[in-house]
């Protein structure tokens, strides 16, 4: 996250007064709506890395207390004075969700500040602290040789964020973060400390992971590691009708430890070829070096990505750099470095956009069938699509909200959208569009990004999530854990 998205994160920075409204998109829309949406900023609200999710609080603390006595006492605190004020209570670590799902509505907003991680390479885990962020949990285990088993694409997240979202990676052929999970130590709404695993409080860890903080307040995790490997890439350039098949098949190579994919996103030539990106052990093994951050090469990527805002010819130049060029240039790199990405490695530093992540799941037999939704809903829309990246995630047996009921390929979707209300409106039109093609294909669309579902589309998806919203309010009768998952969605009756 760069200065200015941090600035204006924290409230401290007003978006430029009266700034021109510049529309980049396909098609020639009317002056309505074209003002720009700015964030008043202060110490009364909080907002996400959307912008546009200016929530008024009750009031904003940081914890910087190990997972111990003190933090547990700090906790049961803020949920006393909450309960007894009828406030809410969440906590947040990064606020990169999209959607006011990490901020209380005139409730008590908790951040976590404290990156411990204890290492147990017996019994290959480690203990984190539950507001620790990705990047500190590779410090500590790169020096050690090993590595995160699952993490999500960036590493400024916090732990339990990514598994309260039930966040997916690239590592293959896994599950989402939460299969990595062994144990969790969660405050209930009552005050009570328990810990929830498959085999105690089963049913607990299955509403947590992936329940967005509605459950409990995670203190910490026991979580899964890897040894850390030196990794050889390979690429392939395909038709995208071919792509599912190809993924499928590379998946099935045992020696094949990290794979994605990519489409080209110029709206004249849209989804219409693939690259297939996939990693294998190095021969040589012996003194990995230490994890690097972004390379040069993912920084001039940066200029190139930017440049790509309403303009085909410098998308198609993206897309020859990518699958092209970048094959040419690409060596080895270890499993942490390829993973110590943050995100303002890709920050816009536009204040009059921001950038709006899209994610869709469908079973690899009904790919095909998606690119041709994506193809006849997004070049048309105003929206400007930047990138697209294709991962495999397997089934997830566990989460009561599990959005892969089978193996699914993820597809995560970049836009930058103007901050306006005619943007926002063309995007949840777009947004409603494509959950509806996905859910008519037997897929998913996945939670933690803009509230521009409808609550039918939610309970469309998510089968379960009725059952969700029974457990919880038997569990938080008061409702004293909400924020915008639980107000816009989870709570709202079908
Ligand atoms: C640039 C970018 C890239 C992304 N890449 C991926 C990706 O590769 N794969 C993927 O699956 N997702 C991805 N995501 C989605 C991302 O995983 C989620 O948005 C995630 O929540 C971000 O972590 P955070 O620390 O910002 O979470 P926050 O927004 O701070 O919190 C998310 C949820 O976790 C809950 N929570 C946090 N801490 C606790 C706690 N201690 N106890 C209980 N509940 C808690 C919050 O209440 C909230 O509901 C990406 C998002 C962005 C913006």
């Amino acid at each position: 996250m760069g200065l200015t998205r941090r600035a204006l994160l924290l409230g401290g920075g007003a978006l430029a007064g009266g700034a021109a409204t510049r529309w980049i998109g396909g098609r020639n829309p009317s002056l309505a709506g074209t003002a720009l949406l700015q964030p008043k900023g202060g110490a009364g609200v909080l907002n996400d890395a959307s912008l546009l999710s200016e929530t008024p609080i009750h009031r904003h603390l940081t914890l910087t207390e190990a997972p111990g006595d003190a933090l547990v006492a700090a906790l049961r605190k803020e949920l006393r004075e909450a309960a007894a004020a009828g406030r809410p209570v969440t906590i947040g670590a990064a606020r990169h969700s999209m959607g006011g799902q990490a901020i209380p509505r005139d409730g008590h907003a908790i951040t976590f500040d404290n990156g411990l991680v204890e290492p147990d390479r017996a019994n290959g885990t480690y203990r984190v602290h539950a507001g620790a962020r990705w990047s500190q949990v590779i410090a500590a285990l790169d020096p050690i040789g090993f590595s995160p088993k699952v993490m999500q694409s960036n590493n400024d997240f916090g732990v339990a964020s990514t598994f309260s979202v039930n966040a997916h990676g690239w590592p293959v052929a896994m599950g989402p973060m939460g299969s990595t999970v062994r144990e969790i130590r969660m405050l209930l709404p009552d005050g009570d400390l328990v810990t929830a695993s498959r085999s105690e409080n089963a049913d607990l860890f299955r509403l947590a992971m992936g329940g967005y903080g509605l459950i409990g307040l995670i203190v910490d995790l026991v979580v899964e590691m890897v040894p850390n490997r030196m990794l050889t890439p390979s690429f392939a350039r395909m038709p995208a009708a071919e792509f599912a098949a190809r993924f499928v098949a590379e998946l099935r190579q045992p020696e094949v430890s990290m794979c994605y994919g990519r489409l080209n996103v110029e709206r004249g030539d849209f989804f219409s070829e693939a690259l297939l990106v996939s990693y294998r052990d190095a021969a040589e093994q012996s003194d990995l070096p230490p994890a690097a951050g972004s390379g040069w090469m993912a920084r001039r990527a940066r200029d190139i990505f930017r440049a790509q805002l309403g303009s085909d010819p410098v998308k198609s130049a993206r897309w020859w750099t990518e699958a092209w060029l970048g094959p040419r240039l690409a060596g080895d790199a270890t499993r942490n470095s390829l993973i110590n990405e943050p995100v303002a490695t890709l920050d816009d530093r536009d204040p009059t956009r921001t950038d709006i992540l899209h994610e869709y799941f469908v079973a690899p037999e009904r790919f095909a069938e998606f690119v041709e939704l994506c193809r006849a809903v997004i070049p048309s829309s105003y929206q400007e699509m930047l990138n697209v990246t294709l991962r495999h995630v397997e089934t997830d047996p566990d989460s009561v909200l599990a959005y892969a009921t089978g193996p699914r390929i993820a597809a995560v979707m970049l836009f930058s959208q103007e901050m306006t209300a005619r943007a926002e409106a063309d995007m949840t039109r777009m947004t409603r569009a494509l959950i509806d093609g996905t859910i008519s294909i037997g897929g998913s669309y996945y939670l933690p990004y803009r509230p521009h579902a409808t609550v039918a589309q939610l309970h469309a998806a998510y089968p379960r999530a009725a059952e969700f919203s029974a457990a919880k309010r038997a569990l938080d009768p008061k409702l004293v854990l909400r924020n915008n998952q639980w107000d816009s969605y989870l709570g709202v009756e079908a």
